[in-house]
C-alpha cells in the first residue's frame, strides 16, 4: 500500500562516528523520533554535523 513512504522511512541515515559523543546523542534521537519528519530532521542534523567534525 504505502511501501514507498515506509521505505524512505527506514533508509539509514549517517552513521554515527565510533566515540564520538555528538554521534551517540544524535543517533539516539534519530532512534526515538517516532515521526518519518522528526527523523529526517534528526538525519540532517548529524549529516551536518559530521561535515562540520568529521571531514
Ligand atoms: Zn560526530
Amino acid at each position: 500500500m504505502s511501501d514507498a513512504v515506509h521505505l524512505t522511512l527506514l533508509l539509514p541515515g549517517p552513521q554515527p562516528v565510533p566515540g564520538c559523543d555528538e554521534c551517540r546523542k544524535l543517533h539516539v534521537a534519530r532512534r526515538r523520533a517516532r515521526h518519518g519528519s522528526a527523523r529526517a530532521d534528526a538525519n540532517v542534523r548529524m549529516r551536518r554535523h559530521q561535515e562540520v567534525s568529521h571531514r
